[in-house]
């Protein structure tokens, strides 16, 4: 028998299979989609038997493989093809096209630090046992009444008599898994679906197999209804995928989906371990779960039989894998899965992309809409506040109006939520005599100021340094802390308004393990007053009690050098607007900007998003932007930036030789020139369809696949172009 072996070694020079003799004891064992140990060189590397065959001729010389890694296949024949699709989509290696679909705890070089622990049960043998007396007769008596019962239940009884009853033989040992989350399932009252709720309903699930965009309003109800969807498909014994944004996988999401369906639901998020979502994974991987719901690597989730896939808030940019390679959008990748499972997918957002909205006002979707809030109440009233104005009366952040509207709330035992939009945006030191920044040395990007350890630092390399009180370059002790951290801001709120209980969640504050959890649920119970944080307080938070949202700076957004910046905008400020007045009291919210004109920004006022979709799709046809032409990004980096920039001159040139009907706008520098010492060019490309693409870029990849000089790297529909 002879085994074709992909081996994990992330290289496109050999990034295909090798053929391995395969020993006699491990025959039986051998499957495809198993993983493997081979001698590859003078390594030992892990790979997955991608081919079996009968012994050849000339497969004498073959090496052995050494053993297998795991006791079962760890992708099925769905997922090893989907790897093969993948691959040919993102142009990145196969092999890296299967790592992501897997935990971290399956990767080859993450060492055996996670491993299945089991724990032991006992149940009795079907042999005649004698009368017995004292804890033997307790140890059995038990057993008869509970059949299988745990070792420590057993010991506690009295780990001599266990011994005594195992030694004669009248006990069988057993071993279950242990798995590290234990979900305690709770009681649940189901709600009755409001009939444009029920209807959407029974639309997908009657029609079946296609793409839904379900645009509905924040508090529409939403939630509601994929839990519904995914009833109806859990009644037929199928599974379900739910992919929510990081961000908004918060404890509360997860929480309403485990009230309702307890432990057949699996949730992947990066407040796991790794042991942890190694276990997640295996009890998907056995069917014991049949609901996950995580963020983007969810969508390989190894279920058999899928019923429907639910991509929530699916405008959202975390979809997309901008490094490392394979640069993939999720959504494709649903759509690839919903074919082969014929089930339907439905994205669902109060503010989709632009690029659903096309398709769905073209109907190559389904638009399904929920255009009303549950609770009968109107969306909340907007204000915007111009900041230009309010400088001029008030020092600090806040507008006399917020500052008014949060007295208020606070008089009548109500809640606030208030935004610090920090996307971009960062607190760094300047000099105010000279204007001298502190930048990194191996990266074009000025170093930001971290408070807690008095340092500044790189967030691309990593680097850091002491913050000093002179500046370097003048000598004057002028240093001061530009831009606005959550931290300043509480500060200053606090000073408003001395007796108020203020939560502040961001990164710094949510950092250790199980805090973005208590501080939710201390909000919930109405512990705190103002919760004050970045984006972490936009999204899926539902509080009763929030009758106030304060945006302190709406535009910061607005200033980041992308295409998608009025997008991202709108829909994080309608996002954040959407918190406010979810139960029975009315909700207000209020935008401080210093941009109250600019259409990202007034539109908010009435949450007209339609307006939005026409005004911004107007600007995205004039200049050659998605929807309308897809793009594409061919980043080519190295040390030497004089040779970077001569290559990328030729592709340049080939690209121009080998393609018609395509725009390809650069060589230029990246935003982001420097990083680590590595210089960055790229090359953007506009298409309307991209059938000769693929095969143009993978000779030019395989020209410099070789080439230590050079690093050519593709990104399909980029996310971001920095
Ligand atoms: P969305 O996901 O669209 O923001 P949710 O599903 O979170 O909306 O619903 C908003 C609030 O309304 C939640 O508190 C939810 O429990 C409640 N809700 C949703 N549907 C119903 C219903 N049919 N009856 C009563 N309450 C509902
Ligand atoms: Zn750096």
């Amino acid at each position: 028998m002879v085994a074709g072996v992909l081996v994990e070694l992330s290289h496109k020079n050999v990034d295909r299979v090798f053929l391995y003799h395969v020993p006699e004891e491990l025959q039986s064992s051998i499957q495809i989609g198993i993983r493997v140990l081979v001698p590859f060189g003078k390594m030992e590397l892990e790979g997955f038997v991608l081919e079996v065959h009968e012994k050849q001729e000339d497969s004498m010389e073959l090496k052995d493989i050494l053993s297998i890694v795991d006791q079962t296949i760890v992708l099925n024949q769905e997922l090893l093809q989907l790897g093969k699709w993948l691959q040919n989509e993102t142009l990145g290696t196969l092999i890296s096209c299967y790592q992501v679909m897997l935990p971290k705890a399956l990767k080859a070089k993450h060492g055996n630090s996670v491993s299945i622990r089991f724990d032991t049960f006992y149940r009795l043998n079907s042999i005649e046992i004698p009368p017995l007396k004292g804890s033997q007769k307790q140890i059995v008596d038990l057993l008869f009444e509970k059949g299988v019962v745990s070792k420590k239940e057993l010991t506690d009884i009295s780990s001599s008599s266990l011994k005594t009853l195992l030694s004669k033989n009248y006990l069988i040992e057993e071993k279950k898994e242990h798995y590290r989350l234990f979900y305690q399932n709770t009681s649940f009252v189901k709600k009755k679906l409001t009939p444009m709720q029920e209807e959407v309903v029974q639309t997908v699930t009657q029609k079946g197999e296609g793409t839904y965009l379900l645009y509905g309003v924040t508090g529409s109800g939403k939630t509601e209804v994929y839990m519904e969807m995914i009833d109806f498909y859990l009644k037929q014994g199928k599974s379900s995928i739910v992919l929510v944004p990081e961000i908004s996988l918060t404890p509360q999401m997860v929480q309403r989906f485990r009230e309702r369906f307890g432990d057949s639901v699996a949730a992947l998020h990066s407040a796991l371990s790794d042991g942890e979502k190694y276990d997640e994974w295996r009890r998907i991987y056995r069917g014991e779960a049949k609901i996950v719901i995580g963020a983007r690597s969810a969508i390989f989730a190894p279920f058999e039989k899928i019923g429907i896939i639910i991509i929530d808030e699916e405008h959202s940019d975390s979809y997309k894998q901008s490094d490392p390679s394979p640069r993939y959008h999720a959504r494709d990748v649903a759509f690839k899965r919903g074919e082969f499972h014929h089930c339907p997918v439905v994205l669902g957002s109060a503010t989709p992309s632009l690029e659903s909205m096309a398709r769905a006002q073209k109907g190559v979707y389904h638009l399904l809409q929920l255009p009303e809030r549950v609770n009968g109440k109107g969306l909340p009233k907007v204000s915007i506040v111009d900041m230009n104005d309010a400088m001029k009366k008030v020092r600090g952040h806040f507008s006399k109006l917020l500052e008014e509207e949060i007295g208020k709330r606070l008089e009548r035992k109500e809640q606030v939520i208030l935004l610090l939009n920090r996307r971009g945006y960062s607190s760094f030191v300047s000099c105010k005599n000279c204007g001298f920044t502190f930048k990194c040395p191996n990266c074009d990007i000025t170093l930001t100021y971290h408070k807690s350890s008095n340092t500044l630092r790189c967030h691309y390399c990593g680097y850091g340094e002491k913050v000093y009180t002179k500046c370097p370059e003048c000598g004057e002790e002028s240093l001061q802390n530009l831009g606005v951290g959550t931290q300043k801001i509480e500060e200053e709120l606090q000073k408003l308004f001395s007796q108020a209980r203020i939560l502040r969640m961001d990164y710094d504050t949510t950092s250790r393990k199980g805090m973005h959890e208590e501080m939710i649920a201390s909000f919930k119970r109405c512990e705190y007053d103002i919760l004050l944080g970045t984006q972490m307080v936009a999204k899926g938070l539902d509080f009763s009690q929030v009758t106030l949202v304060g945006v302190i700076n709406a535009d910061t957004s607005l200033n980041i050098p992308d295409f998608r910046s009025s997008e991202n905008t709108y829909s994080l400020l309608s996002q954040v607007a959407g918190r406010s007045g979810r139960a029975e009291k009315e909700g207000m919210v209020i935008l401080q900007t210093f941009n109250p004109d600019h259409y990202a920004i007034s539109l908010v006022k009435n949450q007209d998003y339609l307006a939005f979709y026409q005004q911004e799709m107007n600007i995205r046809r004039r200049l050659k932007y998605p929807p309308y032409y897809y793009l594409c990004m061919i980043r080519m980096s190295g040390k030497d930036a004089s040779y970077v920039f001569d290559e990328a001159l030729k592709i340049k040139r080939s690209l121009e030789r080998n393609l018609s009907n395509v725009e390809i706008l650069g060589p230029c520098s990246s935003n982001l020139f420097r990083v680590n010492n590595i210089f960055r060019y790229q090359i953007i490309l506009k298409y309307k369809t991209d059938s000769e693409l693929r095969k143009v870029f993978a000779k030019i990849l395989e020209h410099y696949q070789a080439n230590s000089k050079l690093k050519v790297d593709i990104d399909f529909n980029p996310s971001q172009m920095l």
